[in-house]
């Protein structure tokens, strides 16, 4: 039976209702100095705008080593009531310090780091999230890469991926594919980066989510244009592979901070917005049951607790 992993624990994938598909509750990283935000009664205040909104899951794309706070994630979900799915995993390179230990992990010893934080006995993660730098895979995304390839065929847990100005998606799902991974497994972000909808159109014709989350970054782009974009690939019969996230990412962005536009912005405003002009059942689609089936998947079993069989690797 599928399940969607949450910091509560596994639920019904029918059970997670509209859903924000890209989310941070935490985050710090040095590529954004002074934007950074790990206050837990502060993630509580704004995820209850979420809900407030219509939200009744959020996925957190907060990978290892960059203020990921899953103690934090578990308190804002019993606070608030809404569904969180943490992450394991590690972001693009840029995101880490040329000295960071994490670079002198195995591909093995990543894995086996991912496999445990989705299998342990604390707050389980229920995606692995990897990056790929722009319009190229670094030696360091390549070996995470393997790692999440691996750790996915031993957990079954969706691969989410930072795709670094909406490039290189049809890449990186065939760089998975050849590690085992099915594209179904797969979901691409930041796509509408780069709103051009041929493209994207011939990422999906694999079988890979299409994610985007770009509303309400209205210094780069107006919503309209990820409108269109939803417009344009659904005309090309990709609306059952969409989803949607507001990325809320930095400090800045965050209303309980002093920021904006907020971790509502999705659901307050773009939704609707969305429903006026796409209609409903594309609205149904995006934000209720794709994520259904996209953060769904089938556990499998494990062969040792402490000692999960990783196997192969980087040649
Ligand atoms: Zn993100």
């Amino acid at each position: 039976m599928n399940v969607v992993r949450t910091v509560q624990g596994d639920i019904d994938p029918s059970g997670m209702g509209p859903t924000d598909s890209h989310e941070h509750l935490f985050f710090v990283t040095l590529l954004q100095p002074g934007d950074e935000f790990v206050d837990v009664d502060l993630a509580i205040a704004e995820a209850r705008t979420l809900v407030d909104a219509g939200a009744r899951t959020l996925v957190d794309w907060t990978p290892l080593e960059l203020g990921r706070d899953l103690e934090g994630l578990l308190r804002v979900s019993r606070a608030t009531g809404l569904h969180v799915v943490a992450a394991t995993g590690v972001h693009r390179d840029a995101h880490y310090s040329a000295d960071h230990p994490l670079r002198a992990e195995t591909a093995d010893g990543l894995a086996r780091r991912f496999v445990a934080d989705i299998g342990g006995p604390g707050v389980r993660s229920g995606v692995i999230k990897i990056g790929a730098s722009y319009h190229r895979l670094q030696p360091f995304e390549r070996k995470a890469l393997a790692a999440a390839a691996d750790a996915h065929l031993i957990t079954g847990v969706p691969l989410c991926v930072h795709t670094e100005h909406g490039t290189m998606g049809l890449g990186i799902v065939e760089h998975l594919q050849r590690l085992g991974v099915a594209p179904c497994s797969v979901i691409l972000a930041h796509l509408d980066r780069n709103p051009d909808p041929v493209e994207h159109a011939e990422t999906g014709a694999s079988g890979a989510w299409l994610q985007l989350d770009g509303p309400g970054r209205t210094k780069y782009w107006p919503d309209s244009t990820v409108l269109q974009l939803i417009s344009d690939l659904a005309d090309r019969g990709l609306s059952t592979q969409l989803l949607l996230g507001g990325d809320t990412g930095r400090r800045s962005m965050m209303r309980a901070y002093g920021g904006g536009p907020g971790l509502d912005y999705l659901f307050a405003r773009f939704k609707p917005r969305l429903e006026r002009e796409l209609g409903t059942e594309l609205s149904r689609l995006i934000f209720v049951e794709n994520p259904a089936r996209a953060f769904a998947f089938e556990p499998r079993p494990r062969a040792g607790d402490e000692d999960p069989p990783v196997s192969h690797l980087l040649p």
